[in-house]
């Protein structure tokens, strides 16, 4: 029986997993569900799943959330506050932890699972790229058992053969990862119409339906170059050994090409519930409520190199992928402030890119391993892509 915190419960990735979890009751037990603004989802998510914990990371909801838990017959004990966050991840009587927090936020939760030795189920794929080496080091340190939830790197890590070892994919034959991304909903669009594409034409995704902040940055494709700096940390991969690949239909979630010519693809559905059941049972199989893909109904199953002037953000992600951790962090607090201005109307669609742009040609290399100091400069450059903001905010 595994036992089970749930960060970010109320999100997409969080709802797919108590999905998952609920077709188990005989291998999975909800210790802790937790949420942030989304009271009324996480009160009827506990009424259902009979979590130990509810944990509501903003402090200022608790008391209404006490109140509904109350009239709904929740008996769960209620905490709020990041302290708590990171208490339901590390506490002894938890076995796996599931970080599907968005963004920055997720960062000391998912890194207090891993440094408790948990079995860290990783969406949050921010964390890691905002922290890198440290969280890496303390994976190794505790033990953790770090298995990817993220498609593409779910897909890696069932394509790689076992004797893999970290960073060294030469003695394993490996020539390099293809990482693929579907292109998002403007991959047809002309170049000069993206300027004026709104926040619901972005969140509209194609193949995947997923919560807005990782739906623009599939439109976008930071995503995939976020991926890009996550699949260099999870495998220990030089930025060389990774090809971003599109394949629009998202049947392939990512390849293994090796020495011999063998490439090893994984495919499926676009559903997040078959990496998150592949992550939960891991090494087992078990049911995740996906239908098998229907190989006669696929007509096409095509792929190409993405363009750099359709998809400025991919390239700065590969470019701060090589720069070094204190670039990367620096561009992931741009691009969640750049997003969150894009979702609220103030800046427009191709500013996001811009603005990132600008962080990361105005910033200084850092040296960045303390979780305070990764912390500390995520804050400067939020500040600093905040006053971009303000400066290109739309009349
Ligand atoms: P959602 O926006 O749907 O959900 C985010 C979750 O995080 C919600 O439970 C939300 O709570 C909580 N949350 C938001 N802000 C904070 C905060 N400041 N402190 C604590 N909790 C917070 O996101 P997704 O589920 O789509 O994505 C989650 C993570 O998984 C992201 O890192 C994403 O990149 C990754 N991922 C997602 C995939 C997908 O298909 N959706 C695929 C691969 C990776 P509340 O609802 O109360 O606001
Ligand atoms: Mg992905």
């Amino acid at each position: 029986m595994q036992t089970i915190t749930l960060l970010g419960a109320t999100g997409s990735i969080g709802l797919s997993t108590l999905d998952v979890i609920a077709r188990h009751p005989d291998r999975f037990r909800v210790f802790a569900l937790t949420a942030h603004k989304n009271i009324d989802a996480l009160v009827e998510l506990a009424r259902q799943h009979r979590p130990e914990y509810l944990v509501v990371a903003d402090k200022s909801n608790y008391a209404e959330v006490q109140e509904k838990a109350r009239a709904l017959g929740v008996t769960a004990e209620i905490l709020a506050g990041e302290q708590a966050l990171m208490e339901v991840s590390s506490d002894s009587r938890v076995t796996t932890v599931m970080a599907a927090i968005v963004g920055a936020a997720g960062l000391r939760p998912t890194l207090s699972a891993v440094q408790a030795g948990k079995r860290v189920l990783l969406a949050n794929k921010e964390a890691l790229v905002m922290s890198g080496q440290l969280f890496i080091d303390a994976v190794n340190q505790s033990g953790a058992e770090l298995l990817p939830v993220d498609s593409e790197h779910n897909a890696i890590f069932q394509c790689l053969p076992e004797q893999f070892q970290y960073g060294q994919p030469e003695t394993s034959g490996i020539e390099r990862i293809l990482l693929t991304g579907s292109g998002g909903p403007f991959l047809t669009t002309p170049v000069e119409a993206l300027e004026a594409v709104t926040p619901e034409q972005a969140c509209a995704h194609p193949n995947w339906s997923m919560g807005r902040k990782i739906s623009v940055d599939s439109a976008t494709m930071m995503n995939k170059g976020l991926e890009f700096i996550e699949a260099c940390w999870l495998f220990g991969l030089e930025p060389e050994q990774i090809q971003v690949v599109l394949h629009p239909q998202s049947v392939i979630h990512s390849m293994v090409q090796y020495r011999d010519g063998s490439v090893i693809a994984q495919m499926g559905q676009p559903d997040m519930r078959t990496p998150i059941a592949h992550c939960l049972a891991y090494p087992e199989r078990i049911q995740a409520g996906v239908e098998p893909l229907n190989f006669a109904a696929l007509t096409d199953f095509s792929f190409t190199t993405p363009d750099t002037q359709r998809y400025p953000n991919l390239m700065l992600a590969i470019d701060a992928c090589c720069a070094g951790q204190s670039a990367t962090t620096a561009l992931n607090a741009a691009n969640e402030v750049a997003v969150e201005g894009f979702l609220q109307r103030r800046i427009g669609f191709t500013t996001i890119a811009l603005l990132n742009r600008r962080v990361l040609e105005s910033i200084q290399p850092q040296e960045l391993y303390a979780i305070d100091d990764i912390i500390a400069w995520d804050r400067e450059c939020r500040q600093l892509a905040q006053q971009y903001l303000e400066s290109l905010e739309q009349a």
